[in-house]
């Protein structure tokens, strides 16, 4: 019996971080739908409506509902539940002319590629996945560096961690880049958006931290954009 007590115990740690990875992350799932369902509203603009109905023409879907989310920052995104949001702050710079319909749809259509994708699905595993990572890897590192385990386990997996959600970044951009040719657009106003957006970044310099962690860089998004254009052409 104590045998194998013994090397389960040893695991026990590894078991409770995926146990508590996952009861985070499920928490976290909540308290977004429920401050989306509060803060957000569908988003219903004739000037946009030829374009939404193109691309739901490319999906072969009755209609594509896009939802705005009451905050200022301009992002986009895709809930768990496979709801597109765009942020009041974007849909701001349409009204303003700063973007147009075309390059708001580019990230329409890259949300719509989280989903089809099941990236939210996959980041619920990776979520739990490094939090159980982070732990083992930590007792393992703290036996040869005591004090500074953590921390090399904390740097390690967030580095591994940003090198997933690029690579899901990559593939968003594709399935959009495909999507927005079927219906017509092309991938014109993905590069056009992406060098706003970069520029807007630079000009708000000293907030962008979390944005470059988590999204690849501009240029190498766009060099891929260009190439699978040119496959296509
Ligand atoms: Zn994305």
């Amino acid at each position: 019996m104590q045998t194998h007590i013994k090397p389960m115990l040893k695991f026990a740690p590894i078991l409770l971080a995926v146990i508590y990875g996952l009861a985070m992350y499920r928490f976290s799932v909540w308290r977004t739908s429920r401050e989306l369902d509060q803060l957000s509203s569908e988003l219903a603009d004739p000037k946009l409506q030829p374009i939404m109905n193109a691309l739901a023409k490319a999906l072969d879907l009755p209609r594509v509902r896009v939802n705005i989310y009451e905050i200022e920052p301009v992002n986009g995104l895709a809930a768990p539940d496979g709801r597109i949001f765009i942020t009041r702050g974007f849909y701001k710079k349409f009204l303003d002319g700063e973007v147009s319909g075309e390059e708001l749809a580019s990230v329409i259509a890259h949300e719509l590629g989280h989903v089809a994708l099941g990236h939210s699905r996959r980041r619920m595993i990776d979520f739990s996945g490094q939090n159980a990572l982070r732990t083992a890897l930590a007792m393992v590192i703290g036996r040869f560096v005591p004090g500074v385990g953590p921390w090399i386990a904390n740097t390690l997996t967030s580095l591994l961690a940003a090198r997933l959600s690029r690579s899901d970044e990559y593939e968003a951009d594709a399935y959009a880049a495909a999507l927005l040719t079927k219906a017509g657009v092309g991938v014109a106003p993905q590069i056009s958006l992406f060098r706003k957006l970069d520029a807007l970044t630079q000009s708000q310099a000293g907030r962008a931290p979390a944005w470059l962690l988590s999204h690849p860089k501009t240029d190498d998004r766009i060099a891929a954009l260009e190439k699978l254009e040119a496959r296509w052409t």
